[in-house]
């Protein structure tokens, strides 16, 4: 049996690292929530790189659509010019105008066909992402609003975990529990009471001296672990 007072000791042991877990859960959430913000971030900038990049290839089509119009108009002012001059040299130099501007119309088609099945590629490929990338936005976002729903009940869970560890503090000797503080920050880590067994101390697994074995046997004051200083319990 455990003495009484290290019993009540153990309990408010208990209560205190529930606090300290619920705690630790409650810090991580915000680190969480704006890791999940980045990815929403980072996903919508992709989004909006392809967008941009259908936006210049369509800019793209329509320079070339222009420069094939002046090319047309230019064709239809030099066949009026030929019909009126009357050297042939004028003419075959025109008539070598036209040909050399049909070349570079057609020339300029096939670059706006190129550019066509290219738009379409990619508008496919940005219609493609826009689902894909809003399924994964919006399974992020659930994840967030889980996230927040997380912090309000862990919250009010930290508030219930502080009053029950608030109840046991009065029965526990003013000596003790300043001990127990004492030693809860020099160890960093949980547990601060801890069993011993086979004459080892649970919390460093190191064997004890014979002096506080024996303390801790009788259990009538507190004893801590010489290595680790820990408070030790010794449940027979
Ligand atoms: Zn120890």
């Amino acid at each position: 049996m455990v003495p009484t007072w290290l019993q009540k000791l153990l309990i408010l042991q208990d209560r205190d690292e529930r606090c300290g877990n619920i705690e630790r859960q409650l810090a991580n959430i915000p680190a969480d929530i704006r890791k999940e913000e980045a990815e929403i971030a980072k996903l919508q900038n992709q989004l909006k790189e392809q967008e941009s990049d259908l936006k210049h290839k369509e800019a793209q089509r329509l320079e070339v659509e222009g420069e094939v119009s002046d090319a047309e108009a230019a064709v239809v002012k030099y066949k009026t010019q030929q019909m009126q001059v009357k050297k042939n040299e004028e003419y075959q130099a025109l008539e070598s105008e036209i040909v050399g501007l049909q070349d570079k119309i057609s020339g300029l088609e096939d670059r706006e066909l190129a550019l066509l099945e290219e738009i379409d590629l990619r508008q496919g490929q940005l219609e493609k992402a826009r689902e894909e990338i809003g399924n994964q936005i919006h399974t992020l976002e659930t994840h967030i609003e889980l996230l927040q729903r997380n912090r309000e009940s862990f919250a009010a869970d930290l508030e219930e975990a502080k009053e029950a560890l608030a109840a046991c503090e009065p029965e526990i000797d003013e000596n003790v529990l300043q001990q127990y503080d004492y030693v809860k920050r020099q160890v960093k880590r949980p547990p601060v009471v801890v069993a011993l067994e086979d004459g080892r101390c649970k919390g460093c697994h190191l064997k004890v001296s014979g002096d506080v074995e024996s303390m801790a046997r009788k259990g009538r004051e507190l004893v801590r672990c010489d290595s680790c200083g820990r408070i030790l319990y010794y449940d027979r």
